[in-house]
This record gives C-alpha cells, sequence and structure tokens, in this order.
C-alpha cells in the first residue's frame, strides 16, 4: 500500500478527539440539554419547503448577519459568521496567522486555538496560567514581549477550567498585545460580563460566539464573531464561496425570534450549575468556579480517571481531562437538565463513598 507523506510540519500532530459512549447520561460535550422550541422547528420546517436548492444561498448571509448584529447593536459589516466558532477561528487564523507568524495562547486553555493555529503553519506560544488557573499578567507580558504575537487568544468563560476572565484583564492584553485579541465567547451567555461592549473599528478586539450551547443547534454548526469591519471584510475574502448553506441561514434567522426562549434556557441551566456547585463542596474534590454550563474539578480522594470509569459504570459520561497537560486529575461535568444532574451527583458520591 502506498501511504503518502503529511506535511512535514504535520507530522506530529495529533487529532482532537472527544470519545462518544453511548450512555444513558451524556455531559462530555457541553451541548444545551434541550432542544430549541418547538415553535423554531415548525417554522424552520416551514421555511425549508420554500427553498429553491437549484440556487446557491446568499453568498453574504446578509439577514443571518443582519440578525445577529441587531442582537448585539453593531452593524452587519462588523459581523462574520461560519460553520461552527471552530471555522470561525479557523478563517481568522487562515487569514492572519501561517509560517512564520506566532499565535500565543494561555494555557490551559481551549485546545483547537493552538490546533488550528499550528494547522496554518504557524508557531504557537503557550504563555502559562496561574497554579489556580487565572491569567497571570506579568506571564502574558513575557509571552508578547517575546513572541510578538499576531493574534493573542482568550476564552471566557475558559474551556476548560470555566473561569471568567476579568473585564480588566481582557483591557490589559488588549493594551498590550501587538496584533488582534480573540475572546473566544462561546460560553459568554452564561458568564457575568461579555468583551462585547468593547468591540470598535479602531480596536483590533474580536469576539467570537456559538450557536451550539446556549441556543441548542450544536447540530447546526453555525458560530459567529464580532469586531472590526476591516477585519471582516478580509474574513470574507478567505472563507469559501457560499460557505454557509440555505438551511443553516434559515436556521440561524428564525433562532434569533426565540432570545427570550434561549434567555430562559440560559437562566435555567445557570441556577443547575449553582446547584451543582453546592453538592461539589460537600464531596471531596476541588470544584473551580464557573461562569459556563460545565464544572471542572479534581478529586481529592481517588484518581480522576477512576473517578471517571465508576461514573461510566452508572452509564453517566462526562469529560476525563486528567492525562491533559496542567489538568492532572480534573474531570469536567456539563450542566444537564435537573434529573442527569442528579443522576451525575448521585453517581459521583457513591463512586467517591
Ligand atoms: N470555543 C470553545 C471555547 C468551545 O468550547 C467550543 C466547543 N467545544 C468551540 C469554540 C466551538 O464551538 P462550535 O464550533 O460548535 O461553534
Amino acid at each position: 500500500m502506498t501511504v503518502i507523506p503529511v506535511r512535514d510540519d504535520l507530522k506530529a500532530l495529533e487529532g482532537y478527539h472527544s470519545p462518544q459512549v453511548d450512555v444513558r447520561v451524556r455531559l462530555n460535550t457541553n451541548e444545551s440539554p434541550v432542544p430549541p422550541p418547538a415553535a423554531w422547528r415548525d417554522a424552520f420546517a416551514s421555511e425549508l419547503s420554500r427553498v429553491e436548492w437549484h440556487r446557491y444561498p446568499d453568498r453574504s448571509a446578509t439577514e443571518l448577519r443582519t440578525g445577529i448584529a441587531e442582537l448585539h447593536g453593531v452593524r452587519a459589516d462588523q459581523v462574520f459568521a461560519a460553520n461552527g466558532s471552530n471555522e470561525v477561528l479557523q478563517t481568522l487564523l487562515l487569514t492572519y496567522a501561517g509560517p512564520g507568524r506566532t499565535v500565543a495562547t494561555f494555557e490551559p486553555t481551549y485546545q483547537l486555538h493552538g490546533h488550528i493555529a499550528r494547522l496554518t503553519g504557524a508557531t504557537v506560544a503557550e504563555g502559562e496560567r496561574a497554579a489556580d488557573f487565572r491569567l497571570d499578567l506579568a506571564e502574558v507580558d513575557r509571552v508578547i514581549e517575546s513572541a510578538q504575537p499576531i493574534i493573542t487568544f482568550l476564552c471566557s468563560p475558559n474551556n476548560p477550567t470555566g473561569l471568567e476572565e476579568s473585564e480588566s484583564d481582557v483591557r490589559a492584553v488588549v493594551a498590550a498585545a501587538p496584533g488582534i485579541v480573540v475572546v473566544d465567547e462561546a460560553y459568554g451567555q452564561f458568564a457575568s460580563w461579555s468583551a462585547l461592549g468593547l468591540i470598535d473599528d479602531d480596536l483590533p478586539l474580536v469576539v467570537s460566539r456559538t450557536f451550539s450551547k446556549t441556543w441548542s443547534m450544536a447540530g447546526s454548526r453555525l458560530g459567529y464573531l464580532v469586531g472590526p469591519a476591516w477585519l471582516v471584510a478580509e474574513l470574507d475574502k478567505v472563507i469559501l464561496p457560499y460557505h454557509l448553506d440555505s438551511a443553516k441561514q434559515i436556521a440561524g434567522r428564525l433562532a434569533l425570534r426565540y432570545a427570550d426562549e434561549m434567555e430562559a434556557r440560559v437562566q435555567m441551566i445557570v441556577a443547575e450549575r449553582e446547584r451543582i456547585a453546592a453538592t461539589l463542596a460537600t464531596l471531596p474534590v476541588d470544584a473551580f468556579e464557573s461562569g459556563a454550563n460545565f464544572i471542572l474539578f479534581r478529586p481529592r480522594t481517588m484518581p480522576g480517571r477512576r473517578v471517571w470509569d465508576g461514573l461510566l459504570q452508572h452509564s453517566v459520561l462526562i469529560r476525563d481531562c486528567s492525562g491533559w497537560d496542567r489538568l492532572e486529575n480534573c474531570l469536567r461535568v456539563t450542566v444537564g437538565t435537573s434529573e442527569e444532574n442528579d443522576a451525575f451527583l448521585a453517581a459521583l458520591t457513591e463512586v467517591l463513598a
């Protein structure tokens, strides 16, 4: 069998994996535990039946972008949408990173930031967070000074720790960075503040968001960023033509009509998150403060991997981060419905007993 070698710089690369196991309670990928409203599903089906399938979709997704812009009080030319926020970040990195350029991350953080940057051929400068996983501004200055990154990534709330970056830290990073600062707000709706309010055509700052979590639309693959119009115009040149299909544009546009229902889901999930956190505080685990729809925790009396296995025996699947760099023994649980959370907490209590 002839095997053609991949690019030299990709040889050592590992893919991004999240094991999918058939279980009763699935709390491992930070999705919404409930589907979108039935009214959305009906409106979507009805509009789908009227699509002219022999025609390409609206290439610039004008109505969708306008709807997103209205939601955030910005202009449509400050919004770029793509197939999940992962594709948004990939497009940004294809446009601004690449060989000879450096991208900065502060670890531990969302693995795809460094991963996609490497795929474009860029060098990744990995800064370290403090032991409590908060940003260390002296380290930020050191990394920015030595690496001069074209893109600096922040993630608020940060995945997988759940911690929010503070507004003053984000402002400090924007002031120090020589290039673009990205605040990945995939979990932004669960947090106490958003960097969206800082967006300005004169500031090289972008905020990325997704329909995968609060909008209950992970199956649709839709995400976007808000940033300066000059940057959005460059991304529009790099993205493939007609990348957002007709169905997705309809799905996203209609979802925006159900912002109140989305907000109600966020309230429910935040309340459940606090309930889980309160119970974790009574168990032999150290849990990190979360502004997201998941909680990172570290069992004190047992290896994380054994706890993860034990939960699986109870048909509860969470994310095993125990083997990840800097996250020794850590596990991450997504907030589910109250029944799912009860099942998780009961199983965890038994496993730790
Ligand atoms: N950013 C972060 C921090 C995430 O956790 C995720 C989803 N795991 C994404 C981006 C990507 O989300 P999507 O591509 O579904 O929009």
